[in-house]
């Protein structure tokens, strides 16, 4: 019998090595190729949502251990167990009730868990062999022939791969060489928002915005802006996000532009003695760009296929992009598992069932993060600073991103698949 195709993977963030990582457990060949020489320090927080959290166990049980062995919960907080299933408690920055507790947002059953993500990569790179990894290695360009998919990188190698999935971000280059015409119309755009970031120390912290507002990850509502805060390395820093409407364009060749305090000072001017409190202890006030990546016909094309932000870049704002990363390299790894899989052609139908299942719902993550920041900024139609609204907005507009069950959605993407396998999908059907 033949070996079942190698699936090359370009880019190792997030949904890279969580694929990788459930392959080489499947016993599938796999290598991987990413830009960065390694992964860099860089101290900002992430918090998964409870689907991808069932995900993980279901792509490797490693994995889930890695995430559970770094992460921060409530109850890392002693006197802050009761909030073990919150996700974010949120408070008025505005209005007369400043500072005043609207609800408090639970996430069942897991709570806000929440870490670095450069602690989480690292421990996610080393579930996967040395050999299989290729540091410094920037794609430049992609070209799918009758053997297969040729990848040439920036450093003048070239590599002939049977399968690729991009994993390679926002600004994939996989997905601009697989759907050349259609990537020209749908490059990330400016979301209308910009964010200030910081990481600050729990003790600072406490000073700014006493023990409890520290401790429970809170977001902050106000007229146009909201700013979030929640605990990360065991409770020991606090990562802080303070993300502003703006009806301006970006005008800035890079996502990152130098402003100064004036500026964050200006752009919270309205938000109250706790938003001011942090905003004194930002250290850098650069404001960074929120992308979002417009919808796309199809995350796949023949012997090529994207994953993660590549395929579907969300606003922040609902804490949902690597999540549906990992959702994503969920259902790839067992589709590209399944003993019905050998052969390219195979393969080219797993890639097909997985678009099928997969770009509806992390679609409409795009769609209802950036939903969320309007609800954040109590600008959402029919809602806006109404407490009854967004209470009951708020309980009721996530559970279809929480509540998933992620392994019926791997079995309906299995189905798809046996549809395809039994009426082979060509590359020239796709193209
Ligand atoms: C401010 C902010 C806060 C966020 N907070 C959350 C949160 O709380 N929860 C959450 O779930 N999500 C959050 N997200 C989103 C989350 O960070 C992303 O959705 C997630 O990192 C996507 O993972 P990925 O692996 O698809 O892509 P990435 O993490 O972007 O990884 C892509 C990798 O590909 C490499 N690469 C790029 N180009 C090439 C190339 N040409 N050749 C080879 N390699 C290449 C890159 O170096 C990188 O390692 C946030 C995003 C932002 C901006």
């Amino acid at each position: 019998m033949s070996p079942k195709p190698t699936i090359t993977i370009i880019g190792g963030g997030i949904g890279g090595l969580a694929l990788a990582a459930g392959l080489h457990f499947r016993k599938i060949p796999v290598q991987i190729y990413e830009a960065a020489q390694t992964f860099k320090e860089i101290g900002l927080g992430i918090s998964l949502s409870p689907a991808a959290y069932r995900a993980m166990p279901l792509i490797h049980p490693l994995i889930q251990q890695i995430y559970n062995s770094l992460v921060t919960i409530h109850a890392d907080s002693p006197g802050y167990e009761e909030y073990h299933q919150t996700w974010f408690e949120l408070v008025w920055a505005t209005g007369t009730q400043e500072g005043d507790i609207l609800m408090n947002l639970k996430a069942l059953p897991s709570g806000q868990t929440a870490l670095r993500r450069a602690d989480f990569l690292n421990a996610l790179v080393e579930l996967v062999p040395a050999g299989i990894v290729h540091f410094g290695k920037r794609l430049s360009s992609l070209v799918e022939n009758e053997n297969g998919v040729v990848l040439a990188f920036e450093d003048g190698e070239v590599v002939n791969a049977d399968v690729v999935v991009g994993c390679d971000g926002i600004r994939s280059r996989v997905k601009e060489c697989m759907i050349p015409v259609e990537s020209l119309r749908t490059k990330p755009v400016y979301s209308g928002m910009y964010g200030y970031r910081a990481v600050l120390e729990m003790g600072d912290m406490i000073q700014a915005v006493g023990e409890k507002r520290a401790r429970v990850a809170t977001i902050y509502l106000g007229h146009g802006a909201y700013a979030l805060s929640y605990p990360i390395m065991r409770a020991r820093l606090v990562n802080i996000g303070i993300y502003v409407m703006s009806d301006q364009d970006w005008g800035y060749d890079s996502w990152v532009r130098p402003a100064k305090k004036e500026d964050i000072e200006r752009d919270t001017r309205d938000m109250g003695r706790y938003v001011k409190a942090l905003v004194e202890r930002m250290p850098d006030p650069s404001q960074w760009a929120i992308f979002e990546h417009p919808h796309i016909s199809t995350y796949t094309c023949s012997k090529v296929a994207i994953l993660g932000d590549a395929a579907h870049a969300s606003t922040p704002h609902q804490g949902a992009g690597a999540g549906q990363a990992i959702e994503d390299a969920h259902v790839l790894a067992e589709l590209l598992s399944d003993s019905r899989v050998s052969s390219v052609d195979d393969v080219v139908a797993a890639f097909k069932a997985y678009d099928d299942i997969r770009r509806p719902r992390s679609q409409r993550v795009v769609t209802s993060s950036k939903e969320n920041a309007d609800i954040f900024c109590l600008r959402f139609d029919g809602v806006r600073d109404d407490p009854v609204k967004l209470r009951e907005t708020l309980n009721r507009r996530l559970s279809w991103l929480w509540d998933l069950d992620v392994q019926d959605q791997v079995e309906r993407a299995r189905e798809k698949m046996v549809e395809y396998l039994e009426v082979p999908v060509t590359g020239k059907d796709l193209l």
